[in-house]
């Protein structure tokens, strides 16, 4: 049985890293957030006050980052930053962050890097388009914003955090707009990925139809 390679793309709170997360855990594989790489990059230019918009400090910022992925844990120049790049001022930044070419080639080629590992799901926007155009297994998941939106205020209160499900309702489609109409490597479901629509699906349901498509996958490899 071969172990494959699994692309996971979608919008924001889509629910990608939950599932991949249970998905890695069933089938014994590594699961890699690329979207944290991004989120480290941004919480690094806001640290340093970095202007944003800044695009040449950004890729030169990048250029000096040290971003490890290890265990499930995203560390930054040796900080264990996985809680730190959950904060609001990142998450409202880092669609700007990674807009930039410079940007995206560095993390493209560490994301790369990760894939030669045998039996790896990674998650984000341009898995299945542009970092691993040739994965065994694509899929694209969505849901609708307004269940998105809701997923996400439920996760949060459930964490003690205060939110405004209007609010949050803006910020992911904000994000969703910037994401899907920037330049390069916009989210966008690759012609050969499979739609997910989980807006009335369980988390439960959803793993078990990826977990059964790798397997078949896995047997025919
Ligand atoms: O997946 P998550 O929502 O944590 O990703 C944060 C942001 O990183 C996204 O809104 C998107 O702007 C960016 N991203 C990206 N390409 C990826 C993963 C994430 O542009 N492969």
């Amino acid at each position: 049985m071969k172990k494959i390679t699994i692309a996971i793309d979608g919008p924001a709170a889509s629910g990608k890293s939950t599932v991949a997360k249970e998905v890695a855990k069933a089938l014994d594989y590594i699961y890699i957030d690329s979207g944290a790489m991004y989120r480290a990059l941004t919480l690094k230019a806001l640290r340093s006050n970095i202007d944003v918009n800044d695009e040449e400090a950004l890729v030169q910022m990048t250029k000096d980052a040290n971003i490890i992925i290890k265990n499930q844990k995203i560390y930054l120049d040796d900080e264990d930053v996985s809680e730190a790049i959950r904060g609001l001022s990142v998450t409202n930044n880092v669609s700007t962050v990674c807009s930039y070419q410079g940007v995206r080639e560095e993390m493209v080629n560490l994301q790369k890097k990760y894939g030669s590992a045998e039996g790896i799901i990674m998650d984000g926007r341009d898995i299945g388009t542009t970092v691993f155009p040739n994965a065994e297994l694509k899929i694209f998941q969505t849901a609708s914003a307004e269940v998105r939106a809701k997923r996400r205020y439920d996760e949060n209160i459930k964490k003690g955090i205060k939110c405004n499900l209007e609010v949050l309702t803006k910020e992911i489609e904000l994000r969703d707009f910037k994401d899907s109409t920037r330049e390069i490597s916009p989210l966008r479901k690759a012609d050969d990925a499979i739609l997910l629509d989980t807006s009335n699906l369980t988390l439960e349901e959803v793993v078990n139809t990826i977990v059964e498509m790798a397997k078949k996958l896995e047997k025919e490899g």
